[in-house]
């Protein structure tokens, strides 16, 4: 049966997520994004509320509600701003739901407990300098030694790199199949910021979510001890790809938050604002932009909840995933651009918040797959070039009685 109501449970954590965004973070964020700063002590506010492991089972130290509360949370969060959503994606999309599927019980206790609770903040370091869509291509190593492996490499564009504890690392450990470009030789590690041989920078400059961290991370000659290997030597590959259908499903679900803050900026600024002896919302013109935006966010909605559904029972949902993912970043971007064209020049100006909306909107076509990378995505599933088998480990789907 197809139930699209909300239980109350969803609507409290969403009522829980909105409110701590508007509260702590909606009167700061202008001069956050203005000045380029991370605000550390928002974190400590989603702490507080449990919202760091809201999907994660009470036993490894979360809220245990399902994947749609996490969406839930994911739109409210960029309703207020994309840099809010970002740590939910990295955090938990990217990094604890990744240990919460292929973690061993050791790492479970160890990292996942701590960032369910968000004790400890966690980020996913994937891309390189020379390597982003191609991650084939990276470049970092791990050289096993006794019971140690010895990471050497830079990773780059990763949320949270000046901010997490605990950084989910992948390196090639077979270096025959690294010269073949064979993805079987790539594995992943959980990696402490505090282990010697780790620095980190943020990058300045950025085009959008100026109050987000992104920076890079530098290993050299780092030893991590082989207990921190995340499932086998060689699943690295497999373990990026099914870390991004967590991250790329918070993505979607924040996009359908930036497409309603976009509504409301632009309701409330049209309904106000006369031209030719009429509020411009009376404009046909106009009213098309509206309803371009209600249609994204409506049908995007759908696309990311198809995805949590599935979550919710334990099934895989790559293809729902990168589908929801590419459609609300696209709408998310477009709605976006017309916020800006409803309000005319103060759209043009940091006195609307639209302007930060527009610039926040372009990252999503970019990270966690390009609009590209989607597009061939679903082309290949359509021409029965690509199929999502199962694969060895699975997100544990939703128990509501844990
Ligand atoms: C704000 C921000 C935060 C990020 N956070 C993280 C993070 O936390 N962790 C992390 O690991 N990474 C992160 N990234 C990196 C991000 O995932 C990469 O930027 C992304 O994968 C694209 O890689 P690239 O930038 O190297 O572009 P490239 O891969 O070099 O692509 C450049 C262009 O070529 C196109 N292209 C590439 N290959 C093909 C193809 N086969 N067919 C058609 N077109 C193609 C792309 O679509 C794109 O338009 C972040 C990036 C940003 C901007």
């Amino acid at each position: 049966m197809i139930d699209f109501e909300l239980t109350d449970d969803h609507k409290t954590v969403a009522d829980l997520a909105r409110d701590v965004a508007r509260k702590y973070l909606k009167p700061h964020i202008q001069e956050l994004d203005r000045t380029g700063e991370f605000d550390a002590g928002f974190i400590a506010r989603l702490k507080e509320a449990d919202l760091l492991g809201v999907c994660i089972s009470p036993k490894y130290g979360g809220m245990g509600m399902d994947y749609i509360s996490l969406g839930l949370v994911c739109e409210e969060m960029e309703y207020i701003d994309t840099s809010a959503r970002v740590v939910f994606s990295v955090h938990i999309g990217l990094n604890s739901m990744t240990l919460y599927t292929w973690g061993s019980e050791f790492q479970k206790e160890k990292y996942l407990i701590p960032q369910a609770k968000g004790e400890k903040i966690a980020t996913f370091g994937l891309t390189e300098p020379a390597a982003g869509s191609d991650a084939v291509g990276i470049l970092t190593t791990a050289q096993k030694r006794g019971d140690r492996y010895i990471l050497n490499g830079e990773k780059m564009w990763i949320s949270l790199a000046d901010v997490a504890d605990n950084f989910l690392i992948f390196a090639w450990t077979d270096f025959d199949k690294k010269a073949k470009r064979d993805h079987n030789g790539i594995s992943a590690f959980i990696v402490e910021r505090g282990f010697p041989g780790v620095t980190t920078g943020t990058i300045k400059g950025k085009l959008g979510v100026r109050a987000g961290n992104t920076g890079w991370i530098s290993m050299q000659d780092v030893e991590v001890p082989a207990e921190n290997l995340v499932g086998f030597e060689g699943e690295g590959f497999k373990i990026a790809m099914a870390c991004l259908d967590g991250g790329r499903y918070t993505v979607a679900a924040g996009s359908t938050g930036l497409i309603r803050a976009c509504m409301d900026a632009c309701k409330s600024y049209a309904s106000t604002r006369q031209t030719f002896e009429q509020t411009i919302d009376h404009h046909q013109l106009v009213k098309e932009m509206f309803a371009d935006m209600v249609y994204g966010c409506d049908a995007g909605r759908l696309l990311w909840m198809k995805a949590g559904w599935l979550r919710n029972i334990g099934r895989r949902a790559t293809r729902e995933t990168s589908m929801a993912k590419w459609f609300c970043t696209d709408q998310a971007e477009k709605a976006a651009y017309n916020a800006v064209q409803i309000h005319g020049a103060y759209g043009f100006s940091d006195e609307y918040p639209v302007e930060r909306f527009f610039r926040n909107a372009k990252g999503a076509s970019i990270y966690e797959g390009t609009r590209e990378i989607h597009k061939l995505m679903q082309a290949d599933y359509l021409l029965g070039f690509r199929t999502d088998r199962e694969v060895r480990c699975m997100l544990p789907s939703y128990q509501p009685n844990e």
